[in-house]
């Protein structure tokens, strides 16, 4: 569960019945029959309209999503672009507007529906090929005009063209639940095994769920692929996986181009799902995550010592000549914050505290203005202790090495009074 999330591990399905009646017929000893279609549709509509106002029609030959288990993907997407705005905190700026895309929204809509009602400011567009379902996805849109107004596009894909719509030039994000399935047979033997009908609400319709090019690893292979080629330094791509097994290769994948990704694991009562995101640039983002059994990304946020002042920091960062920078060009020092926190940002255009470098730097030898910024930090101090925030750039090595260097400074500072 999402720590922003507002839903318990489980509904308590009594208490929802309470305001809605609809639901309430469909309670046996104050839970649901997950197997009935007909209770796991009236569940969803339930939680949408009464946690965020929203209307949704679901039709009964496709899927039904899970409102609790979607929202955690939105809520960590939402984690993602916060941290990786460039502006000088990880926090949400509701007055920044952030372009998302949905691969495959499904009848429901349920992703741009949920993006755009928490988050004012954003808007999404979601891409499908089913007929059936571009059609709900368009009438769900309408129903709640009046909540999302025209921040929701609902596109038309093809099987064979592109997952990214060419005419979408700017995107913030992107997301996904891809088709789970490599064959009919696949999909109809899950049924089988979760004991529901062939083509219930709560597994879809072979036309949604099926990939005949390798099931969901096949799918965000080809988004992994796609979005090398679309780039876009600023794009955070995504997708959920429905199995462990398919993270590790995807991840894979992904890291054989880039570091900079997060993983994570989408927990809500008995199901698991797990969440996968890249960048070709390089935001980095604040929670990186970790899967077990799966290649961890670098982490952005380091401890680097309990003994620094804010001050003495500083003092060090700037003496190696790391430039700092003001707060959205406002003039006045680097550090803001008061009390138990501080923080100050600064920019690194390469490796200047090494010994080596210093004594390059003796002999005249080094550059130390101008040149492209290689890397982008915050150096915080919570309650006396050091943290360093990676926010941008690609160079491992030199983020380590700055840690590794901060690390020794705040170690062999003399105590504070
Ligand atoms: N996002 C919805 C539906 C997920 S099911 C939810 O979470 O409930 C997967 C969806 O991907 C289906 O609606 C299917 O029609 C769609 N899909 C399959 N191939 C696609 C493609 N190439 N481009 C866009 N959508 C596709």
């Amino acid at each position: 569960m999402h720590p922003r999330s507002p839903y318990a591990e489980y509904t308590d399905f009594a208490q929802l019945a309470e305001g809605y009646p609809s639901l309430a017929k469909h309670l046996v000893n104050n839970s649901i029959n997950f197997k009935d279609p007909d209770a796991v549709r009236e569940l969803t509509k339930c939680l949408l309209k009464r946690d965020f106002g929203l209307t949704v029609d679901l039709p009964e030959d496709r899927l039904c999503p899970t409102v609790p288990n979607r929202l955690n993907y939105v809520l960590w997407m939402q984690d993602l672009i916060d941290s990786t705005s460039g502006g000088p905190t990880d926090d949400y700026d509701p007055g920044r507007k952030v372009v998302g895309l949905d691969i495959g929204t499904g009848a429901s809509c349920i992703y741009p529906l949920l993006a755009c009602a928490s988050r004012p400011g954003w808007h999404m567009y979601g891409s499908d090929i089913d007929a059936a379902s571009l059609r709900a996805a368009r009438s769900n849109t309408a129903l709640n005009a009046d909540l999302i107004g025209g921040r929701i596009t609902v596109l038309e894909s093809t099987p064979d063209g592109p997952l990214f719509p060419p005419d979408i030039e700017t995107l913030d994000f992107t997301m996904c639940n891809p088709p789970f399935y490599g064959s009919a047979a696949d999909h109809a033997a899950s049924a089988a095994a979760k004991a529901l009908p062939p083509s219930s609400a709560c597994t879809g319709s072979a036309a949604e769920m099926v990939y005949a090019g390798g099931g969901e690893v096949g799918f965000v292979a080809r988004i992994i692929e796609e979005s090398w080629n679309r780039g876009g330094d600023t794009t955070w791509y995504s997708s959920m996986v429905g199995k462990l097994a398919s993270l590790a290769p995807l991840v894979e994948s992904v890291r054989a181009r880039t570091g900079n990704y997060a993983v994570t694991e989408f927990r809500q009562g008995a199901t698991r799902r797990w969440g996968l995101a890249w960048c070709w640039g390089g935001l980095r983002p604040r929670g990186v995550g970790g899967v077990r059994g799966v290649g961890a990304p670098f982490p952005t946020v380091v401890a680097v010592g309990g003994r620094g002042s804010v001050g003495r920091v500083v003092g060090v960062v700037e003496g190696l000549g790391v430039g700092w920078v003001g707060d959205g060009g406002k003039e006045g020092g680097p550090v803001e914050g008061e009390g138990d926190r501080v923080v100050g940002r600064g920019e690194a255009r390469g490796d200047v505290w090494s010994r080596k470098a210093r004594r390059r730097k003796g002999r005249g030898e080094m550059e130390v203005e101008g040149g492209e910024v290689k890397m982008g930090f915050r150096v915080e101090v919570v309650g006396g202790e050091v943290v360093v925030r990676w926010t941008r750039g690609t160079d491992q090595v030199l983020f380590e090495s700055f840690c590794g260097m901060l690390r020794r400074c705040v170690k062999e500072a003399p105590q504070a009074a």
